[in-house]
């Protein structure tokens, strides 16, 4: 089963290393796909290029056997939407089980995404929720979650695509906008980033 985790990573920071170990472990993944976003449609534009973002993503996971950078959105033009990103990998993996990774910030307005419905029938959704924290998603989705609901982890094993699972991981209260501030402050982002990362983001003068 490979999960797939999509993202600005600008800069990869422990929050997603962290959420991305602990799902492979409990689901389990043989794989987790870190695919960064060329041009979101959601937010702004990311401030370090797609080549450094890349870069600092490759180092983060360098260690980590079966975590791997997934490059497809960069070589698309236009939008990156993960519906497409989804196509493209089902296509590439035939009938094997594919787990879009989302937060649970991502999981409530899910259906602002580009063609959202179509996510499910490409792929599972495991939600990466907080412990006893019950944020409410919109209606349409929440629709969704009441028709595809699973609880156990070993189903999704067994279909490649179409389940929702809600699953309870450490929340680090760590994002990628703090990690610029601190920067940009001139104060270290040291903990918060794996090593290699802030040498990386020191050397090549980033989010100054
Ligand atoms: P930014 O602060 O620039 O918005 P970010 O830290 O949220 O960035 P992204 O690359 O945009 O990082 O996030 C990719 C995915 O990782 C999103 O689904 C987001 O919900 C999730 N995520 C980011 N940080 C954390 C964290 N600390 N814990 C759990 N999930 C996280």
């Amino acid at each position: 089963m490979i999960g797939i985790f999509g993202g600005t990573f600008d800069p990869v920071h422990s929050g997603h290393l962290r959420i991305a170990l602990e799902l492979m472990q409990e689901l389990p993944l043989n794989e987790v796909r870190f695919i960064p976003c060329h041009r979101p449609p959601h937010r702004s534009e990311p401030v370090a290029s797609p080549q450094h973002r890349v870069k600092m993503l490759r180092l983060a996971i360098a260690d980590q056997p079966s975590f791997v950078v997934d490059e497809r959105e960069l070589e698309r033009p236009g939008l990156s939407y993960m519906v497409d990103t989804l196509d493209s990998l089902r296509l590439s993996s035939g009938d094997k089980p594919l787990c879009l990774i989302l937060g649970m910030d991502a999981f409530i307005s899910l259906d602002t995404w580009h063609r959202w419905t179509q996510l499910i029938e490409l792929s599972h959704i495991v939600v990466a929720c907080r412990p006893e924290v019950d944020d409410k998603p919109a209606a349409a989705v929440a629709a969704l979650l009441d028709t595809c609901r699973e609880f156990d982890p070993q189903a999704l094993q067994q279909r490649p695509y179409g389940k929702i699972l809600m699953l309870p991981v450490t929340q680090l209260e760590i994002s990628a906008t703090r990690i610029r501030a601190l920067i940009k402050d001139n104060k270290s982002p040291r903990y918060l980033i794996p090593e290699d990362v802030w040498k990386y983001i020191k050397k090549e003068s980033l989010y100054l």
